[in-house]
């Protein structure tokens, strides 16, 4: 939805509302019309047949009375008291009886002989009433029909008259003798007329009011009468000696509810039976329709909005629904395509991880036949020197052999003896360097495995207990860590014993037996395992420290050092990826370092 089409659709839904609700209100107030109109002919034709049973119950009742037995008498003889008298007490207990305001009978002049009224201030005896329409009228032998105000009495009522002929004529032949008159109080109507909120009058032929529900209207005329008939009307004194006005000059307040109307003519007497509508009603009753029509559409429409309001919400749910499904699904679709491309990756780094593996071992044994090849190389730098190392021995060994022969062919038995002890012995010493040649030169077993270094040293120096026992040379073993590292066990123990008894050696010149001390730390620094062999000798000589790790370097007597132990040493050091050094203290001896890579700690407990 945009901004700019609610004030539009508004405004139509507005207008339509609009349209409906007055045409509602036009087609309720004309059915309301048309309804009051029918229940007010309705009500007019009960009020009219009502009136018109009660005006035809007294019409023929004042014929019978002009049969009364003195009637003719007291016609004929107006001055028998006695007659008169009778007629009198006759027509008042007649009156009671009927309950009509008055009976009364007057000569054919219009003077009134007798009455009901007789003994009553207001006796009609005497009076003439020859001026009264229903007086000439009757006189003229037709029934006389009258409504007014009594000019004796001042009470309105009807006026009904007959002819009275002579006694044993027959009727309609001759002249009237006199008139005989009944006066009926139709008030009662108006109590009835009451209870109906609209406006019901009954009006004479000329227009003018003379029965209401609305007391302001009586002795008004619907509309303006012409001067004629107000001569007429003060003729008659049909309604007292007043003018006559119109309804329509009255106060607003009292002529309330006049104006559109319905009718029912009372044809004998020429009047009209008439009944206002509420205009109020009928504009009460179209608004209600137009509000009942109104509130149902508000609620038509309400529930309309909200039912599409509902459509919408369920629309959009299923939309989001749609989106998240489809979210998901291309979720889905990422995480497999991200999958295939890590499998991908993932087999990428196998291929490069296999390869890696396949250098690594292609390095390592590289390296053993780099570190077999050094071996070698280092064998043929020795081969010169060995030739000469074994060549002393095996000259010796020449020369005591051939001195043996001459003394066994003197018979000196004694000194052939001596001289094979010689040789025995210097076979021995030639046989010790190719010992040594032989273990180094040996291809490494490759048996690499955790070697414990504590454990290591005991052995090393367990072998060495002779050595220390003979020199009295104290060993100290300051295990501060306890370390281990990867490599060949009898290697290691080989490069510890070369190491011990140079330290032994160095020891001997010293003169103190207390003083004779070797000591071995074991330790870690940083990542790497040191072992630190001490003693308390001479130290390392200024010009023999730059060839220390030479091949056949020795200081040692001949016999006592070939010069091949720290020259070993170092390369199987450097074999297990470490470092050989050493370098003189400063409270005297010298100090050898063994610096070997340590497990790293996750690999330790295998
Ligand atoms: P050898 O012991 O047979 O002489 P080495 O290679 O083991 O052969 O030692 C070489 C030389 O290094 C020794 O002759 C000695 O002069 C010197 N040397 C070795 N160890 C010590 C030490 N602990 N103190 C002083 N000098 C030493």
């Amino acid at each position: 939805m945009t901004f700019r089409k609610p004030p539009l659709l508004m405004t139509v839904v507005a207008l339509c509302a609009m349209a409906v609700f007055f045409t509602t209100y036009y087609i309720a107030a004309d059915k309301a019309r048309n309804d009051l109109r029918a229940a007010g002919q309705r009500q007019l034709q009960i009020v009219a047949l009502d009136l018109q049973s009660i005006l035809d119950k007294f019409e023929t009742m004042p014929f019978a009375l002009g049969a009364l037995a003195d009637v003719d008498q007291v016609l004929h003889r107006p001055d028998d008291a006695q007659a008169i008298a009778r007629l009198n007490q006759t027509l008042q207990s007649i009156q009671r009886q009927s309950r009509v305001l008055a009976i009364y009978m007057m000569d054919s002049k219009g003077k009134t002989l007798a009455a009901s009224n007789w003994n009553e201030d207001t006796s009609f005896i005497g009076r003439d009433f020859g001026f009264r329409p229903y007086f000439i009228e009757a006189l003229a032998g037709r029934a006389g029909r009258f409504y007014g105000i009594g000019n004796v009495s001042s009470e309105p009522g009807y006026f009904m008259a007959q002819p009275i002929y002579p006694a044993g004529a027959p009727r309609g032949q001759g002249a009237p003798i006199g008139v005989m008159a009944v006066k009926v109080d139709l008030s009662e109507f108006e109590h009835t007329w009451r209870s109906s909120d609209d406006p019901i009058t009954l009006v004479d032929s000329s227009g003018v009011v003379f029965l209401s529900n609305r007391p302001q209207w009586k002795y008004h005329s619907l509309r303006p009468l012409d001067s004629r008939r107000q001569q007429e009307l003060a003729g008659t004194h049909q309604y007292a000696d007043q003018p006559i006005t119109s309804v329509a000059s009255l106060r607003k307040d009292w002529r309330r509810g006049f104006g559109e109307h319905i009718m029912q003519p009372i044809a004998r007497q020429g009047w009209q039976l008439m009944l206002f509508p509420s205009q109020a009603r009928i504009a009460r009753t179209a608004l209600l329709w137009a509000t009942w029509v109104a509130l149902v559409m508000a609620i038509a429409a309400i529930s309309l909005w909200a039912l599409y309001q509902r459509r919408r919400r369920l629309q959009e749910r299923l939309e989001s629904r749609d989106a998240l499904r489809r979210a998901a699904q291309e979720l889905d679709a990422t995480i497999a395509l991200r999958t295939q491309e890590l499998r991908v990756a993932n087999q990428a780094l196998e291929g490069r991880y296999a390869t890696l593996k396949h250098t690594e071992s292609m390095l390592r044994s590289t390296q053993g036949e780099l570190v077999q090849a050094g071996k070698l190389a280092m064998l043929g730098q020795m081969a010169a020197g060995m030739t000469h190392e074994l060549n002393q021995p095996l000259a010796a060994i020449r020369a005591f052999a051939d001195n043996a022969v001459q003394f066994i062919r003197r018979n000196q038995l004694p000194q052939v003896a001596e001289n094979l002890e010689h040789i025995s012995s210097a076979s021995a010493h030639m046989g010790k360097i190719i010992a040594q040649l032989k273990g180094f030169a040996r291809k490494s077993s490759d048996a690499i495995a955790i070697v414990d270094l504590p454990q290591t040293v005991e052995a090393a120096v367990l072998l060495l207990r002779n050595e220390f026992q003979q020199q009295a040379v104290a060993i100290e073993i300051d295990v501060r860590h306890p370390v281990q590292v990867m490599g060949d066990a009898v290697r290691t123990e080989q490069v510890l014993i070369n190491l011990l008894r140079n330290a032994i050696d160095a020891v001997d010149g010293v003169e103190l037996v207390a003083d004779k001390r070797v000591t071995v730390i074991l330790d870690r620094e940083g990542k790497e395992v040191v072992i630190r062999i001490r003693d308390t000798g001479p130290g390392i000589p200024d010009d023999v420290a730059p060839h220390l790790f030479e091949p056949f370097f020795t200081t040692k007597s001949t016999g006592k050092g070939l010069g091949l132990g720290l020259a070993i040493s170092s390369s199987i050091v450097q074999a297990m990826n470490g470092q050989l050094s050493a370098h003189n203290l400063p409270e005297g001896g010298a100090e050898f370092i063994v610096r070997l890579p340590e497990i790293p700690e996750t690999s330790e407990n295998t």
